[in-house]
């Protein structure tokens, strides 16, 4: 039995200065398996005291603690021996995952693969951090040093839990920080099973801390708390906002990674049957619960309607299913409220569109918040299921002319997270990489996302970029020092 869990219950405790502990409250709250929407679990509801807690042993592991003093080489072997405990239970982190998110057996595997991977490329980049030798026109020497920025207060959200916190938690620890991690309320199992292994692997108390609890509070205590010194916050834009807002009293760093809509661009002399794979794995990958789905495709005119029928046929194959189940492709939605939520965006969409197929409830299941793939066509973009994002597996397929018009459409959009472009042109194709305002552009794929290159969006998809050396950048400060070599007086006075 792990430490956090009680008894033969699978009621957790969280981590909080090196010790497994209730909230102060001694609150919890349940968690769902969202196939059979039964309780699997209950967790301590953290408030604001909890909140505290947490900050004050991340601030003194950060300002007395061993792992103040530890070197790099130090640092980077604790990921590396993280990563591994990671790789060993890949396939009980993989069967936790998938039941409480929904999402395929399938993927949850890889996703464990990539937390186990974003560790490790941390643990190597910790003894790469560098400093510089700066110019200066004197008899002196003038240093940059990076410096760890302090406390981090990091929040993600439910569709890839344990990847979303390994995307924090490495880099930080790399740099040299100390975290407090809250988990989604509906998905926080993994991440409180890994932090078994926290001391295990060589943190000391204090450095990592897991509180579990609600948006409003515990993630706002934690955005407002004058010892944290930065928010990592990945989740919603209409969150990322208020986050801003409250991180301003204290002019805390943040970082956001927020929404998308993201167009996938069709042309006409695109590979046909990869182009239809692309466009469905695109936006229907994860239940849609992806923030850089595909989930605006932009379809030329000579191909539009073959297109429309293709995405159709291969829809009707795709296999929802028991997330355990190694077949299925498509498991339920993560709660209630995002199947609520997404079965709404369903009924505007038959308003706004026409429906090729889907449309509602995937009624072959008894339980679970099943919704059926879906494909709106002949959608215009200023329709609100081409605006707002939907997180589901809705995909609207807009018709365009021409490549301007296909970047126009691409750009017109309070989001700027992704974009993919499918053509055999690699002029037209680096033409619209360059054109279109976006994070991350893919040319004939969709989707694959690597530790080693950067993450994070344009426009209202947020600021800051993860993974990749830029990742690690976020959680430094950058210090100019000046060392005076004149021995003579500065004879100013
Ligand atoms: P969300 O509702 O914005 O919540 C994200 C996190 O913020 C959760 O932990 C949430 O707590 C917390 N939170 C809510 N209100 C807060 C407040 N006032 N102060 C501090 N924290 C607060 O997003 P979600 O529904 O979990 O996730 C879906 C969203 O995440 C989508 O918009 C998606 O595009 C985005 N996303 C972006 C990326 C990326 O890399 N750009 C990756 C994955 C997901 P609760 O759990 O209690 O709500
Ligand atoms: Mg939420």
């Amino acid at each position: 039995m792990p430490g956090g869990v009680k008894a033969d219950v699978r009621t957790y405790q969280m981590y909080v200065n090196g010790e497994w502990v209730d909230s102060k409250s001694n609150k919890t709250f349940p968690v769902y398996d969202p196939a059979t929407e039964e309780v699997i679990a209950q967790v301590p509801d953290a408030n604001a005291d909890d909140v505290n807690r947490a900050v004050a042993a991340a601030k003194a592991a950060f300002e007395d603690g061993p792992w103040g003093s530890a070197t790099a080489q130090e640092r980077g072997r604790v990921l590396f021996r993280l990563s591994e405990k990671i790789r060993q239970n890949t396939a009980t982190l993989a069967e936790l995952e998938s039941r409480n998110t929904g999402k395929p057996i399938v993927e949850a595997e890889f996703d464990i693969a990539d937390v186990a991977t974003c560790f490790e490329y941390y643990g190597g980049l910790a003894t790469k951090i560098l400093g510089f030798v700066n110019p200066v026109p004197d008899n002196a020497v003038s240093l940059t040093l990076k410096e760890p920025i302090g406390v981090a207060g990091q929040i993600i959200p439910w569709n890839y839990p344990l990847l979303m916190a390994a995307w924090k938690l490495a880099p930080a620890l790399a740099a040299g920080c100390t975290c407090i991690l809250k988990p989604a309320e509906q998905t926080p199992i993994t991440v409180l099973e890994m932090a078994n292994w926290l001391a295990d692997v060589g943190l000391p108390p204090g450095v990592v801390n897991i509180i579990t609890g609600f948006g409003e509070t515990c993630g706002a205590p934690l955005v407002q708390h004058p010892d944290v010194n930065k928010i990592a916050f990945t989740g919603s834009a209409a969150v990322g906002k208020i986050i801003v807002k409250q991180a301003a009293d204290t002019v805390k760093r943040v970082t956001l990674e927020l929404g998308g809509k993201s167009p996938n661009i069709f042309f006409a002399d695109a590979d046909f049957e990869a182009a239809i794979d692309g466009a469905l794995f695109g936006v229907f990958i994860n239940q849609g619960e992806v923030c850089s789905a595909g989930s605006r495709i932009l379809v030329q005119k000579p191909i539009y309607k073959q297109f429309v029928d293709a995405m159709t046929e291969k829809a009707k194959k795709v296999k929802l299913g028991a997330p355990l189940d190694r077949d299925t492709k498509m498991g339920p939605l993560v709660s209630k409220d995002q199947y609520d939520r997404v079965r709404s965006y369903q009924e505007v969409g038959k308003k706004e569109a026409k429906l090729a197929f889907g449309g509602g409830r995937a009624e072959q299941f008894a339980k679970g918040y099943y919704v059926q793939p879906t494909i709106f066509y002949d959608v215009t973009n200023s329709a609100r299921i081409a605006r707002e994002e939907i997180f589901g597996p809705v995909a609207t397929v807009i018709p365009f002319e021409d490549e301007k018009e296909a970047v126009k459409i691409a750009n017109d959009s309070p989001y700027g997270l992704a974009a993919a472009v499918w053509t055999r042109d690699i002029f037209k194709a680096f033409r619209a990489v360059k054109a279109i305002r976006a994070g991350i552009v893919w040319v004939n794929h969709m989707q694959p996302t690597y530790v080693e290159a950067p993450w994070g969006g344009y426009k209202q998809s947020g600021f800051g970029r993860e993974l990749g050396p830029w990742g690690i950048e976020e959680y430094l400060e950058t210090k100019q020092v000046y060392i005076n070599l004149n021995e003579a007086p500065i004879a100013w006075y």
